[in-house]
This record gives structure tokens, C-alpha cells and sequence, in this order.
């Protein structure tokens, strides 16, 4: 049976938020500044997922290890994957081949688990830490002053690279913490800690990317926006 599917939607919404992208980076940033526009795929199906790609989407954002593995052979090899989710220590080994970052490490323990297995398949493991910056009792992530302490214990692992900050700010008024975390960023990136780059600032989904880019944002985290709204099964 041929199954009929009209993605047409997602062409729309692709166009509209590539549009609204290029706007506030318009606004707000310098010409040469690069800021990626991730697809987040959770609940969404692989063939709406392989749309997105063919309207240009390069770097696919995944938040569960299972559905990610049930997903990936049925995906199009063309874009990067990152792991935006929160990862179970024991899961690691699962996908660590395949995630180009790792926005979500929080804990010297799963560092140290990443860093064992980067090494085991000889890959150098680029990572993101991420912040809990509203210091929410039901996020995952780390307070903003624990950030140092974390960099200078990963910074001795071999296989592990920082690269940059993720958060997922409070819901509703994002503004104030967007710009905490780019003051967190900026302060960072200025002490030049010794092996850890500064270069990816991970925030902004569907509600507040144009407020993320103003902050400093270098990729955003797109679910609903792109694939309209989710169905939790
Ligand atoms: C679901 C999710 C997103 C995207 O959320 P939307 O509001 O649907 O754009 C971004 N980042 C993370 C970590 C997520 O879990």
C-alpha cells in the first residue's frame, strides 16, 4: 500500500523560522557569526525527520538513547546528530559512536563514563555542559556556579573536549536567564581555560529563539515550531 504524506507543513515552518533566524541574527549579531538551526526529533517520525533534512536541516537533536536507536537506521546519513537529552551513565556505550556533541553532560561521573568509552573506540568526544540556570528542582543540568569546579575536573580527561554551554531556561520569562547565561559564557571564554574552547552557546526552542539569538545564542533547539506540536503516546 502506498502511504500518502504531506510534509508540506514542515517546508512552511522550515522557511518561516530559517526566515526569522536570519532576522533577529540581523538585529543582533555580527554578519560573520554562524548560528546552526537544529531539528529536535523526539516523537517525531523518521520520514518527517528526512523532510526537515531535505529542506536543509544538517544537525538532528535527540533526547532518548531507545527511540533514537529504534529511529536511526530509518534516517537520512546526511545530517550530524547530537544528544540533547539526559544520559543515563549505563547508556553511554549505545551511542557515543555516533553523536558528533553531547549537550548534556552534568556530572563529573558521566563525564568520566564518556571519556571511557571515547576512548575505547579512539574518538575524541566533544561535549557541551549544561547549566541549570533557573536552578529548577526538575531540570537536569548544574547551577551556575558549580560550572568552574566541573570544567577543571573534565578538562583533565583525555577523550573529552569541552565545547560550549547548553540550557534550557525557565518556561515564560526566559529573557533574564538567556542573558545570565551569555555573561556566564562570555566570562568563560575570556579566562581561557586550559583545553576548554568556547565556541557552542546551546539555547533556544520554539518559544524563544529570537530572544537566544539576541543573547548570544550559536544553536538553537527546534521541536514543535518545526514539526508542530508533539503526541506523547
Ligand atoms: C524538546 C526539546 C527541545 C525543543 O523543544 P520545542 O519547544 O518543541 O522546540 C529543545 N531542547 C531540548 C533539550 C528538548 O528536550
Amino acid at each position: 500500500m502506498q502511504m500518502e504524506t504531506n510534509f508540506g507543513y514542515i517546508d512552511e515552518n522550515y522557511k518561516r523560522i530559517l526566515y526569522e533566524i536570519g532576522e533577529a541574527k540581523a538585529k543582533y549579531r555580527k554578519p560573520d557569526e554562524q548560528i546552526t538551526f537544529m531539528a529536535v526529533t523526539k516523537t517525531v517520525a523518521p520520514e518527517a525527520v528526512n523532510h526537515a533534512i531535505d529542506c536543509g536541516i544538517s544537525v538532528l537533536g535527540e533526547n532518548r538513547v531507545q527511540e533514537y536507536l529504534s529511529k536511526k537506521e530509518l534516517y537520512s546519513q546526511s545530517a550530524q546528530v547530537h544528544f540533547i537529552g539526559h544520559l543515563q551513565t549505563n547508556k553511554v556505550k549505545y551511542i557515543i559512536e555516533d553523536m558528533a556533541l553531547i549537550h548534556s553532560v552534568d556530572s563529573i561521573k558521566l563525564a568520566a563514563e564518556i571519556d571511557r568509552h571515547a576512548a575505547r573506540i579512539g574518538k575524541i568526544q566533544d561535549i557541551l555542559i549544561e547549566v541549570n540556570v533557573g536552578e529548577e528542582d526538575s531540570k537536569s543540568g548544574i547551577p551556575p556556579k558549580h560550572v568552574r569546579p566541573l570544567l577543571q575536573e573534565i578538562a583533565i580527561l583525555p577523550n573529552i573536549r569541552v565545547k560550549g554551554l547548553m540550557t534550557i531556561p525557565p518556561a515564560g520569562n526566559s529573557e533574564k536567564f538567556l542573558y545570565q547565561m551569555q555573561q556566564l559564557y562570555l566570562d568563560i571564554s575570556a579566562e581561557k581555560l586550559d583545553n576548554i574552547d568556547m565556541e557552542v552557546l546551546s539555547m533556544g526552542m520554539s518559544g524563544d529563539y529570537m530572544t537566544a539569538i539576541r543573547y548570544g545564542s550559536t544553536l538553537v533547539r527546534i521541536g514543535s515550531a518545526l514539526f508542530g506540536a508533539r503526541h506523547y503516546t
